[in-house]
């Protein structure tokens, strides 16, 4: 087959076509550089389902809600912790097409890229199909495996996994009209492996229930959290009937900041995955009109695109931000499993601007720092045991941590705590649930992707429907909220 011919070369070539990606792209369009995609597919709906603080995404991207939940909990114990932070889940469809409506004439190259050669001014990218594609500003962004740059994770990768469903149910498997973002409790008996129930009420009788592990090393396998959240809704009565939809999620938690050299690494290949929620896509969103910026201010200039771009993403208080996130992964990852509920009953009972700000991802280090000696201060002992070695293993990360936030600081714009019911332990029956991925096979690049194979994103969520029955939601959020509100 005769290779194809060279075409022009663009201002930008951004790999991939993820959020992350079209975010890029839409940003350096509006500062009027032409960009190449190249995808090994067209356009097309993202395959995963988004979830993300309201308040996270950008007005535009908010219009782009299939739900939006007001009643949104987390249970560490019998009682729900109510998080008082709308969450919203993006109707993939409408999502790409506010990228690419916002973005404008772009130039798609279907192929995959294999490697890229540096010129005189910029890079050329190659792609299996036999394509050479130069442009002056290259970013990959093509997901958690990366493209032209391989993502490190520090100790190896720690990964997500989830199965999860959309199905009707005859009894609702979770409080209706809400969204539940964690559910420590364990129905169907506690595992090795502590793993929780992510749920949403789609409207009538449609719930999305996800079985997930935040993150382990090695993680549970697929067949494991989809018989555990099978045991679960057995065990609490729920049984699902008609199954819509099923997805798989599988993706390394802790990618390491990425170095200045080379392409620009940007979303999930860039070490931009939150690596205690798990999110991303909010915080590209975000980050993209900063990098698109400093890139075009360096292409006027005859700078290099490259070193300003990321000089913009990974100035040293979020590198050092990140280095205490990944301190906080190594916590997560060393505590017991049955001191997770406990872990994170403390993490909510803090102020929510503390946690709010715990989990995004431009805090600056010295408040993270801070937050994370409060949480200390709060926890059980025995729960800090474990977190106390995850910090004296990395003194010089940790040091520096103490450090920054001993200097940052101290007027706190937090409100006061919010009374957040402390709710009862789980038990600390460790039964063994062996079902976990070996080391052997934590090929990343082979979970990530049958982990977005198994997504489609397609949930037929029908809460904003103009033809709901206002009366009817309100009557079950009362219900929802009734244990929050009633007295002892
Ligand atoms: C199932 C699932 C659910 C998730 N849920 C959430 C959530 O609710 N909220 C949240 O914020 N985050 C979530 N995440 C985490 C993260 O935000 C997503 O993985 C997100 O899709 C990452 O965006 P991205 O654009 O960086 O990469 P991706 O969305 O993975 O996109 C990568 C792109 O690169 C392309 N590509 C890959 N290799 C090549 C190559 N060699 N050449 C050319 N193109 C290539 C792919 O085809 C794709 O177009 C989830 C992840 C998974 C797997």
């Amino acid at each position: 087959m005769p290779a194809p011919t060279e075409p022009a070369p663009t201002d930008a070539l951004i790999v991939g076509a993820g959020p992350a990606a079209l975010a890029l792209a839409v940003e350096l369009r509006a500062r009027h550089h032409s960009v190449r995609i190249v995808a090994p597919h067209a356009p097309q709906a993202f395959p995963a389902t988004y979830g993300a603080w309201l308040d996270d995404l950008p007005a535009w991207a908010q219009a782009c809600a299939t739900h939006v939940w007001t009643d949104v909990r987390v249970y560490t114990g019998p009682q729900p912790t109510p998080l008082l932070r709308p969450y919203a889940l993006l109707d993939n469809t409408r999502f790409l097409h506010a990228l690419l409506d916002r973005a404008g004439p772009l130039t798609w190259t279907v192929g995959t890229v294999t490697h890229a050669v540096p010129g005189p001014d910029g890079w050329t990218v190659h792609t299996r199909e036999g394509h050479a594609l130069s442009a002056r500003f290259v970013v990959d962004a093509a997901g958690h495996a990366g493209s032209l740059r391989r993502p490190q994770h520090p100790g190896g990768a720690a990964l997500q996994t989830a199965y999860g469903l959309t199905a009707r149910f005859e009894r609702p498997p979770s409080a209706p009209g809400a969204m539940v973002w964690m559910d420590y409790r364990a129905p169907h008996g506690p595992g090795e492996t502590p793993t929780f129930l992510y749920a949403m009420h789609l409207g009538g009788d449609t719930y999305f229930v996800e079985e997930t592990s935040l993150i382990a090393r090695p993680a549970p396998t697929r067949v494991a959290l989809r018989a555990r959240l099978h045991e679960r809704l057995r065990a609490q009565g729920t049984p699902p009937g008609e199954i819509l939809h099923e997805e798989w999620v599988a993706f390394p938690m802790n990618a390491a900041a990425p170095d200045p050299h080379g392409p620009l690494a940007f979303g999930a290949a860039g070490g931009m995955v939150h690596p205690i929620s798990g999110f991303q896509v909010a915080g590209a969103l975000r980050a993209a009109p900063l990098v698109a910026h400093a890139a075009a201010d360096a292409l006027r200039a005859g700078r290099d695109p490259h070193a300003a771009a990321w000089a913009a993403l990974w100035p040293p208080e979020r590198r050092a931000a990140r280095e205490v996130h990944l301190l906080g992964v190594q916590a997560l990852l060393n505590l017991p499993p049955d001191q997770l509920a406990p872990f994170f009953r403390a993490f909510f009972a803090l102020p929510p601007a503390a946690w709010h700000a715990f989990l995004d991802p431009d805090t600056p280090p010295g408040a993270l720092a801070r937050t994370m000696l409060r949480l200390f201060a709060a926890l059980p002992g025995r729960t800090r045991l474990p977190l106390a070695r995850a910090a004296l293993a990395t003194p010089g990360v940790s040091g520096r941590a103490l450090r920054s936030a001993m200097n940052a600081p101290t007027a706190s714009a937090h409100p006061g705590p919010v009374p957040a019911r402390q709710a009862v332990g789980m038990s600390d029956d460790t039964r063994s649930e062996k079902a976990v991925l070996n080391h052997e096979d934590l090929n990343q690049t082979e979970t990530i992707q049958s982990g977005m194979q198994g997504a489609t994103g397609n949930a037929d969520a029908n809460g904003l429907d103009p033809d709901v029955d206002l009366g009817e939601r309100v009557e079950e959020l009362r219900e929802n909220l009734r244990p929050l509100t009633e007295q002892k």
